[in-house]
């Protein structure tokens, strides 16, 4: 196959990239580098079946030849890009989601979304099975992203519904491994480069809010899955084992051998605004339609991340 990705040079864009490449597919990438970075895919540079196109997919975009599938990866991704840019993160998902499904039509390709958990908002239902319609403000912080992921779902299922399109959707929840970036913001990140640095962890608020955190390559596992499925619905993608926020500070202290203190503070920016408080997928629907489950565990999958930061701090 010969498989567009849009923000191959982000943390699961390029990981995606490979992946396909493994398959023996042909991967054109495409990335406008705002939050995306050459070094992630700078290893598949001159591959014989990749090929590299610098665009924002919020724009017109042109791919020649032949195209079998797209996958659209392309979005800021941490709460502090999509603070920092806003307009572009709103537009990636609803222009760009129209642009690359148009792309798709035109191409007779199948078509896979990147969605998220965060369309579920500050979820009032834990686990969140794909029935629960979420918890959402429109217009804080968040919402730039949340809606316009609500909107890239609603837009797939018009063209698989109008057009006949063979559409597929993901909804990510929180993924970490190596290719995030050190200073991206989020809670992996910043907590392994605060271990490995010596300085405290900060906890935002009381730390009582629960996450669930997968590895990336379970991840990249399940998308593959799906994208081959006939799963044409929504399907989340991520590791149930939910911890909090202050459980998952002392499982980063400890993996990393650090003697970090954990701290708790309280920023007063947007950041922890509407900060949802508990996140947990319910993949009962992952594991009968893919036949899927995570197989890497918090320690494995630290323990691999924090190597890679360690070269990096
Ligand atoms: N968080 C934290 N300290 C940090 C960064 C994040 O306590 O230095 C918290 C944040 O308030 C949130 C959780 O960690 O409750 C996950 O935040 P992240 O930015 O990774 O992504 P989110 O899951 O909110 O999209």
């Amino acid at each position: 196959m010969r498989v567009l990705i849009t923000g191959a040079a982000g943390f699961l864009g390029s990981h995606l990239s490979d992946r396909f490449i493994e398959e023996g597919h042909t991967v054109v990438g495409m990335d406008n580098l705002i939050t995306g970075s050459m070094e992630n895919i700078a290893h598949l540079m001159g591959h014989e079946r990749f090929g590299f196109i610098r665009q924002d997919v919020s724009n017109y975009i042109y791919v020649a030849g032949p195209v079998d599938a797209v996958l659209h990866f392309a979005s800021p991704a941490s709460p502090n890009d999509y603070l920092e840019y806003p307009i572009p993160t709103l537009k990636v998902g609803s222009l760009g989601t129209h642009n690359t499904l148009g792309l798709a039509k035109a191409k007779g390709a199948r078509y896979l979304l990147a969605s998220t958990s965060e369309v579920y908002g500050d979820p009032q239902v834990n686990p969140q099975p794909e029935s629960y319609w979420g918890h959402v403000n429109p217009i804080g912080p968040r919402g730039v992203y949340d809606e316009a992921k609500r909107f890239a779902e609603a837009m797939t299922l018009a063209y698989q519904r109008y057009h006949g399109l063979e559409t597929r959707i993901v909804r990510i929840f929180n993924t970490y491994g190596p290719r995030m970036r050190l200073h991206d913001g989020r809670v992996v990140p910043n907590f392994i480069y605060q271990a490995l640095t010596g300085q405290p962890l900060t906890v935002y608020g009381d730390g009582s809010q629960t996450r669930s955190f997968q590895y990336y390559s379970d991840l990249v596992e399940g998308i593959y899955r799906l994208l081959f499925s006939d799963e044409k619905l929504p399907v989340n993608i991520g590791n149930p084992s939910e911890m909090t926020i202050l459980q998952f500070a002392h499982a980063v202290v400890e993996i990393a051998g650090s003697d970090s203190d954990i701290v708790h503070v309280q920023p007063k920016d947007e950041r922890i605004t509407d900060d949802p408080k508990m996140r947990h997928p319910d993949i009962s629907k992952a594991r009968s339609a893919l036949n899927w489950e995570p197989k890497v565990n918090l320690a494995e999958g630290l323990a691999e991340t924090a190597a890679y930061f360690r070269d990096r701090v």
